[in-house]
């Protein structure tokens, strides 16, 4: 059988990030996205391969306008020849532990999901929609960011609030960056040559959004992330974990409103609020060097906290057989690597300076010092994991 295309399609409310995936190849024969959907700004971006990059303005151009211009751009690099297209889907609640072939009542179960993620779910909806129209002869997957964490154990997933929130409301914690957290964990275990199912790692995915995880022979058993990807460390523009009481005291003491805090603690916290500068890690590493006070403090304030989402992760693992760095920071920063692991000096970890400055822009490996327990920089692929996802199901 020749190596088949995957589209892999991941919807936000004003873009569509779009790859194509050929099982046999890991370079992506088209990729790109079209942004600022619905205003005259509109506008498709693409490369081909790792060469030429394209643009098309596509003024006050809606999801469905994006993908139709797609549409000849994906057979063209598929050769004609397009086999499915998978979907990216932020939240599948307690509902969905593995991808599912969409379909009316796949969508309606989505639609019900989105009071858990009202940002997200209905923006992957709106793509959805559109593709399964555009490209109505395929079959259409959806892979959820939650899934994965599905396995957590109730421990792990209950908060600590009346039992009726989570019976009837769904108040739980979910989990996000699964299909991240899964594809390196695997990774992990061939580059260590251990077998995925009998394996037990620690993984820190640090983008724009982070997470940790504990992955005990392949399945998730805890992770920083809970109701919302709020929770947990510190992002770019996210506060990640504060008092539970904020939100009361800012509106008695400030008088702001629910819109404004969750504004404040969504978009101009984290890296950003911390330091006053950036919610960009390049641009604080660079300011650091400077002598910026704010990106030193946030840089600071960003390792010691995943250093202490890494211990507790810890408690959900029966031993360690290495910890991932992974996303934009963990694959690019030997700096936020070095400072992490030097927090977690009880573990013993501790890292090979030359093999750290080594693994960057898609470079990885093993970079723990001799003897140390392995520590690993995994470059991600989240949409080769959707398209393996989707292949899978359409195998069956
Ligand atoms: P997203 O979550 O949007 O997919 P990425 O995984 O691309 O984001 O991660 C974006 C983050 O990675 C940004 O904070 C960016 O500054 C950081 N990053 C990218 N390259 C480097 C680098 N060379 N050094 C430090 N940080 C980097």
């Amino acid at each position: 059988m020749p190596a088949r295309n995957i589209l892999v399609i991941n919807c936000g409310s004003s873009s569509i990030k779009f790859a194509l995936v050929n099982e046999a190849h890991s370079q992506f024969p088209l990729s790109g996205i079209a942004e600022r959907l619905g205003s005259p700004d509109a506008v498709l971006h693409w490369q081909r391969g790792s060469g030429e990059r394209d643009s098309l303005i596509i003024p006050n151009g809606d999801h469905r306008t994006a993908l139709s211009q797609l549409l000849p751009l994906v057979q063209g690099a598929a050769g004609g020849k397009l086999h499915g297209i998978g979907h990216r889907v932020v939240h599948g609640g307690e509902l969905f532990t593995a991808a599912t072939r969409l379909d009316p009542k796949v969508l309606a179960a989505i639609n019900a999901t989105a009071p858990l993620a009202p940002l997200h779910n209905p923006a992957n909806l709106q793509g959805i929609e559109a593709a399964m129209k555009l490209f109505a002869n395929l079959p259409h997957v959806a892979v959820f960011d939650t899934a994965f964490h599905q396995t957590m154990p109730e421990h792990a997933y209950r908060y600590a609030l009346p039992d009726s929130l989570y019976r009837e409301h769904g108040v739980r914690r979910y989990g996000f960056h699964g299909t991240s957290h899964r594809f390196v964990s695997r990774r992990a275990a061939e580059m260590a040559g251990l077998s995925v199912g009998d394996s037990s790692w620690l993984s820190a995915h640090l983008g724009n959004g982070c997470s940790t995880c504990a992955i005990v022979n392949g399945q998730s058993r805890d992770t920083s992330m809970g109701l919302t990807p709020l929770e947990g460390l510190v992002m770019g523009t996210r506060s990640g974990d504060v008092d539970p009481n904020l939100h009361s005291h800012l509106h008695r003491t400030l008088g702001w409103s629910l819109e404004e805090i969750d504004r404040m603690l969504n978009r101009d916290s984290g890296l950003k609020g911390l330091s006053g500068l950036s919610n960009d890690m390049r641009s604080l590493e660079k300011a650091r060097e400077q002598g910026h006070a704010g990106a030193t403090l946030a840089i600071e304030v960003f390792c010691y906290r995943l250093a202490k989402s890494l211990a507790a992760m810890s408690c959900a693992l029966p031993q360690l057989d290495g910890l991932i760095f992974t996303g934009g920071i963990g694959e690019n920063s030997p700096l936020v690597r070095s400072k992490t692991v030097a927090h977690l000096r009880l573990f013993g970890l501790s890292l090979d300076n030359e093999a750290n400055a080594r693994c960057v822009r898609g470079v990885g490996g093993a970079i723990q010092a001799y003897g140390a327990p392995r520590v690993l920089v995994v470059p991600t692929n989240e949409e080769r994991q959707i398209a393996l996802d989707t292949l899978a199901l359409l195998d069956h």
